[in-house]
């Protein structure tokens, strides 16, 4: 599967793509439905509708690993929000809105 990431539109097209809800679907499974931050701190976090697939290493730094289990982890829209907020303060861009943050939350 080629993934092109370098548009919304194109971002959209692979978050919609057969390929990617398959496997979307198989990682929720494989993580038992629950948000592995919250975990983390002793919480448990399985609802579906505030569950999404994260890429670790971000989708537009590494779009080679788009479709690596690896690289796919679940988190509730909480804590995937602060994930992509911390990322934009490590790019020292605060005020910049991480557009990737939402293409995700799509699935
Ligand atoms: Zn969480």
């Amino acid at each position: 599967m080629n993934i092109d990431i370098t548009s919304h539109a194109s971002r959209a097209k692979f978050y919609n793509s057969v390929e990617w809800r398959h496997l979307r679907q198989q990682i929720l499974e494989r993580d038992h439905w629950e948000c592995a931050e919250c975990k983390r701190q002793g919480l448990v976090t399985t609802r579906d509708e505030v569950l999404t697939v994260d890429h670790i290493k971000p989708l537009e730094e590494h779009p080679e690993l788009a479709m690596d289990k690896d690289n796919l982890q679940v988190l509730c829209h909480m804590h995937h929000d602060m994930k992509h907020e911390r990322m934009n303060f490590y790019h020292a861009q605060p005020k910049k809105r991480n557009r990737f943050a939402d293409d995700e939350r799509w699935d």
